[in-house]
């Protein structure tokens, strides 16, 4: 009954696009869909903590009960029922939402979204002026499609559009007559039940039921991924948030798949954003959503686990944290980040610019780095998969970050652990650089 796990890379999908490549902090996020924010980043700010509401409730409850198809009597104005007019009237709004783009014509936004949903009203606002505001803004070629409609609770259609070969499960709203780009209040989710599993502890509305199980089903996927490459994971349980829309739980810009936030109140846990919501992603619908949630639920997951069970993030340095969760979540990482173009062309990322620059361009400030995000990630995997081949495994890169947490100076972090100046290890990297993605 699950959609089979592949780590099929929207990443390469991105790259052939030439569309937007943005990462969210501390996240293995990647915006491939356009419109798209530039220079985004998720935000981890504190947001409610979960409370222990409907703690009884049990997965199983809310597996088994059959989704209600919004009947005319739950819809405010339920002339168009009509599958085929409802389809029409949804295409005729993303007509309308790809004009805005296309015409840079942000007066035709309000005719595309519920009125009266002002989460949904500023998403789409501020999304549609981070994107003109962007690199990419004007460029236009917007285009969407809707391929299919399914009726979810209170009234709410969850519609299948595509857009460039990639797919995307948007809700829409009927508005006096017409569908709009809507998602349901608080009310309308559901009450949020408390799932204990054997591992996890998950915060989840009724509202996504249909894919909660193979969320909790992803989790345990990656907590095995990091067991085995880690060799531990903690005894105590994370706290996984699924988040459902865009306007309730924590502030998530678009495009976000999940991340770790290690601030929140309650403690530190992993947010998901529910793929039939409007922040997450375009996806390679061959692939389905599956394939690069779970690269990235490993991703997260490897934050958690390195800062509980090993050292704490923040005091190591940006390549050793993303390098790491790059190497257990995803072997293609260099790849599909473009390394190998990067070798080919001598314009490595150096790991400490030495420049003397004050916005330092370096891997050790990969978190913060004004161009080149995605390409930085896949640096930083090159360095931690360097260090398994050639300086003692994941031993070895453990030792590193000892040295690193007590010294706070990776110079002579790496001539501790490894009795090498830091201009040999570099050395000796480049030259592995050229012999492996050369
Ligand atoms: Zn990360």
């Amino acid at each position: 009954m699950f959609a089979r796990i592949t780590a099929h890379s929207l990443r390469r999908a991105g790259s052939i696009l030439l569309l937007a490549s943005v990462l969210s902090a501390c996240s293995a996020v990647q915006s491939i869909d356009t419109p798209a924010e530039n220079g985004a980043s998720a935000v981890a700010q504190a947001s409610a903590a979960p409370s222990a509401s409907a703690s009884a409730a049990a997965i199983a409850a809310s597996s088994t009960q059959a989704s209600v198809a919004p009947s005319a009597a739950e819809s405010p104005v339920a002339n168009t029922t009509d599958e085929q007019a409802i389809i029409a009237s949804i295409q005729e709004t993303l007509d309308l939402y790809a004009k805005a783009y296309n015409d840079n014509d942000p007066s035709l936004l309000a005719q595309v979204v519920d009125p009266k949903n002002g989460p949904m009203k500023r998403y789409v606002q501020t999304r549609f002026e981070n994107y003109q505001e962007s690199i990419f803004g004007g460029q236009g070629g917007f285009e969407y499609t809707v391929t299919e409609v399914e009726p979810h609770e209170s009234g709410f259609i969850i519609a299948t559009i595509e857009r460039s070969g990639l797919q995307a499960k948007w809700t829409f709203r009927e508005v006096n007559g017409r569908w709009l780009m809507s998602e349901p209040n608080e009310k309308q989710l559901g009450e949020r039940q408390k799932v204990e599993s054997e591992h996890f502890t998950f915060y989840m509305y009724p509202w996504t039921k249909d894919v909660n199980e193979k969320l909790m089903q992803q989790m345990d996927v990656a907590r095995e991924q990091v067991l085995e490459k880690l060799g531990k994971v903690p005894d105590l349980k994370a706290n996984v948030y699924i988040k459902p829309t865009f306007g309730v739980g924590a502030v998530t810009s678009p495009n976000t798949l999940a991340f770790y936030d290690r601030n929140s109140r309650a403690g530190d846990r992993i947010v998901i954003a529910a793929p039939n919501s409007y922040v997450f992603p375009f996806y390679d619908a061959s692939a389905g959503w599956e394939g690069d949630l779970q690269t990235t639920l490993t991703h997260e997951y490897t934050h958690l686990v390195n800062n509980r069970s090993f050292t704490p993030i923040s005091r190591m340095s940006d390549w050793m944290v993303e390098g790491l969760a790059e190497y257990v979540s995803d072997p293609t990482s260099a790849r599909s980040r473009g390394v190998p173009a990067a070798v080919a062309s001598d314009q490595i990322i150096p790991i400490m610019d030495t420049s003397g620059q004050v916005n330092k361009q370096d891997l050790e400030h990969l978190t913060i780095l004004e161009q080149d995000v995605g390409l930085a990630y896949g640096f930083a995997f090159t360095l931690v998969e360097f260090i398994n081949d050639k300086h003692g495994g994941m031993d070895g890169f453990w030792k590193l970050v000892q040295s690193y947490d007590q010294k706070q100076n990776l110079p002579a972090a790496i001539q501790e652990a490894y009795g090498i100046s830091y201009e040999q290890f570099d050395q000796e990297w480049r030259a592995w650089l050229e012999e492996n993605y050369g």
